[in-house]
């Protein structure tokens, strides 16, 4: 078997999600997601690049080609960033390909899985709204609690604040913290003490500023307070996980293994969440969860994907052993989201009681709906021409 053409397409999902298409003499055809925020375009180009060097190899052998990319391109650029997002891209096409061939769903090529159902926590944003209230986030959790979720997530970051001194620094003031607890309150008195309940600050914080809000959320039990600095000074994230005892979660921002080994070294973090389709594919987020499980250390990832690279991520989830929660980040976009495949057995979409079930079907196990990707395709890219 080798492949014989590569492919994208571009759809608006969380900004802009490239879908990749590898095409084999043998008549089967992987799909991979790609996920930038912001940079479709170099992905594409980058994408279109590194083609020449796949042509006529076997996708069956999906680490080796994985790896011969990243090796000839270091000097490139790939050792992080756009380039092995869309590495990333590439790979999770190369393990739908591999899957498919085999007649195998993906769990099973990764040695079988640990668990049949996923179970995700709804990224609830700010809130119902007004924006940010303590009212719109407790009407938010409610509802999302009502749909399934056990487990949810708040934004309460805030630029914008209106007491906030500086635009630039990275300095919380005690009315934004103030308004910080209120929301969190609203939503743990709205939701009970069972639900599982994490914060995230988006890399926007100091350490004092991140201690303040750190020590204030004990009383929340909160499963994790996210980012509260930026993650790649792990000797900063230790001093604020030494002094407070709210866990914190960092890795949407970190790529590769290596990009990982210090986190774990020093015992950074409480939880980690890696991006499958962005910090270097399948593959190596199986190797970050096994790092991470050496530490005790449980593996959530961070999912800004379409339904396809949702799907693909929860292969990964399914077959480690510290899996602990999935993000769900759609509801504001549910029926584009929904839109972009077909559902195995049918039903309207692959989230359900807010978990996804691993598919049977051979490879990822979801299959494009192709209407959908044209409806919703960015103007300028093609979809797979
Ligand atoms: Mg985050």
């Amino acid at each position: 078997m080798k492949i014989t053409d590569i492919k994208t397409a571009v759809v608006a999902y969380h900004g802009k999600a490239t879908l990749v298409r590898i095409d084999t003499d043998a008549g089967v055809t992987g799909f991979g997601e790609a996920n930038p925020d912001a940079g479709a375009a170099a992905i594409v180009g980058l994408i279109s690049e590194l083609k020449s060097e796949l042509i006529g190899e076997d996708p069956r052998n999906v680490e080796y080609l994985w790896e011969k990319l990243r090796r000839k391109h270091v000097f490139s650029g790939a050792q992080s960033g756009i380039f092995l997002i869309a590495l990333s891209g590439i790979e999770m096409a190369l393990w739908d390909l591999a899957a498919k061939a085999a007649g195998q769903p993906l769990y099973r090529m990764f040695g079988g899985k640990f668990r049949d159902r996923i179970r995700l926590y709804a990224d609830c944003g700010d809130g119902d709204g007004p924006a940010g209230s303590p009212e719109g986030c407790a009407a938010r959790a409610r509802r999302m609690v009502a749909e399934g979720f056990t487990a949810l997530k708040f934004d309460i970051d805030d630029l914008e604040h209106p007491a906030k001194f500086d635009a630039v620094n990275h300095t919380i003031n005690g009315a934004e913290l103030r308004s910080m607890v209120e929301r969190v309150a609203a939503v743990r008195d709205a939701v009970g003490p069972d639900i599982d309940l994490c914060i995230d600050l988006h890399a926007r914080y100091d350490v004092p500023s991140a201690c303040r809000i750190a020590s204030e959320m004990e009383r929340f039990d909160l499963l994790w307070l996210e980012e509260p600095i930026p993650a790649e000074n792990v000797e900063a994230l230790k001093q604020i996980r030494m002094r407070s005892k709210t866990p914190l979660c960092v890795g949407e921002n970190l790529y590769l293994r290596w990009g990982f080994r210090e986190l774990f070294q020093s015992q950074g973090v409480d939880v980690v969440m890696p991006d499958v389709p962005k910090c270097g594919g399948l593959s190596e987020s199986r190797k970050i969860a096994h790092l991470a499980e050496i530490y005790y250390i449980p593996f959530a990832p961070h999912l800004v994907s379409t339904p396809l690279g949702t799907m693909a991520t929860c292969h990964v989830c399914g077959t480690v052993p510290n899996f602990l929660l999935l993000e769900w980040h759609a509801l504001e976009e549910r029926d584009v989201w929904d839109s972009y495949v077909h559902v195995p057995g049918g039903g309207p979409s692959i989230v359900e009681d807010g978990h996804i079930t691993l598919p049977d079907a051979p490879g990822i196990g979801v299959e494009l709906n192709l209407d959908g990707v044209r409806k919703n395709a960015v103007p300028g890219y093609g979809v797979f021409e």
